[in-house]
């Protein structure tokens, strides 16, 4: 199948090579919950709070951070499945409820969920289930296109095609769910903890289906997993997030020898090792993520960090390059020599 036969209908490239496919600016998002035993008082979680990052065109952006820290929610504002309260995503040189509609952006955006099974309507043959969005699209030849790309992501369309979700396995369903974010001809896929109920070789299958897939079509992927070790393989840069807020991203070689940010430092020291030369001497990260409703001040880290001094409980540290230029950012106190942190320009880790 050549590339041109399954992506016949892909949006045309509005921007030059250099404009980023996807630039999204302090995205909020709280939602409401009811506060006390009668439930009067109204509160709210800041599930996503100023979250601003680029995704540059066919490349791979890592999403990590423990559970809760907004990963998710920001992947369902991104393809419009939640609206923002605040925020500007912009696709392809257009704005989200400007000059870009929801539907386009579901043309441009499609996205992949852990749960494979729950994605599926089990009414729905797997041919017909591939085939339904670009169906409801008008894109052409919908039952054609799903019976390449079926082949395509290793099911027989001859096999396969009239069976139902529950009839084959947890590897097979998440390729169907690959088949069908593809039908709709995207340019970004986001894929939501994708691999992460797969059985470990079916996750290695997967994920380079998937680097193949992104090659072949010029695919552009947001990549979210709390496995770090699946994002580093995956990844061109790793974006972290902490309680709604991002804390660093950079290229995820530099990321991996050189975390600038204490909480980006423990995550990753709390990854397991087999070389006994390669144990972690981080102490490992008190307690838990605090109460998203009502999130510390300052550096919402502060509660957790070893580093915390007066001025990260008073000020919000923003994100920033760690030099000049760079594209390696983290918004911690310690390296802004005017926050008027103590150890800030120091190095702390060593
Ligand atoms: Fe720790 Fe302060 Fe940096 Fe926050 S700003 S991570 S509390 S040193």
């Amino acid at each position: 199948m050549s590339k041109t036969e399954t992506l016949a209908d892909t949006q045309p490239d509005k921007g030059g090579p250099a404009q980023p496919l996807l630039i999204v600016r302090n995205l909020q998002k709280y939602f409401p919950v009811r506060g006390g035993i009668f439930g009067g008082k109204k509160a709210v979680v800041q599930a996503v709070d100023g979250v601003s990052f680029e995704v540059k065109k066919g490349e791979t952006l890592g999403i990590v951070g423990e559970s809760g820290c907004g990963k998710s929610t920001t992947a369902r504002l991104l393809i419009g499945l939640l609206d923002k309260d605040k925020g500007e995503i912009i696709y392809d040189g257009q704005d989200l409820g400007g000059t870009l509609s929801l539907r386009e952006l579901r043309r441009g955006v499609q996205m992949v969920f852990q749960d494979s099974y729950a994605s599926l309507n089990p009414r729905l043959t797997i041919e017909a289930s591939i085939a339904f969005g670009a169906r409801i699209q008008g894109l052409s030849d919908p039952v054609g296109r799903a019976r390449k790309l079926m082949e395509r992501v290793g099911l027989a369309p001859d096999r396969f095609a009239q069976r139902y979700p529950h009839e084959v396995s947890g590897g097979q369903r998440q390729r169907i769910n690959i088949a069908r974010a593809l039908a709709m001809s995207p340019r970004l896929v986001v894929l939501d903890e994708a691999v992460s109920a797969l059985d470990k070789s079916v996750e290695a299958q997967v994920l380079n289906l998937l680097a193949d897939l992104r090659r072949e079509f010029g695919l552009t992927y947001i990549f979210i997993s709390h496995d770090l070790n699946v994002v580093r393989y995956i990844s061109d840069r790793i974006l972290v997030m902490y309680l709604g807020e991002v804390v660093e991203i950079a290229p995820v070689d530099d990321i991996w020898t050189s975390q600038a940010h204490p909480y980006t430092r423990s995550l990753f020291s709390a990854m397991p090792s087999m070389d006994p030369d390669n144990r972690t001497k981080e102490p490992p990260l008190a307690g838990d993520p605090p109460n998203p409703i009502n999130p510390p001040s300052g550096c919402r880290f502060h509660t957790r960090c070893r580093f915390s001094e007066d001025v990260c409980k008073a000020k919000v540290p923003l994100l920033h390059p760690l030099t000049a230029g760079s594209d390696h950012l983290a918004a911690c106190h310690l390296h802004d020599i005017s926050s008027g942190h103590s150890k800030a320009g120091k190095d702390v880790f060593e």
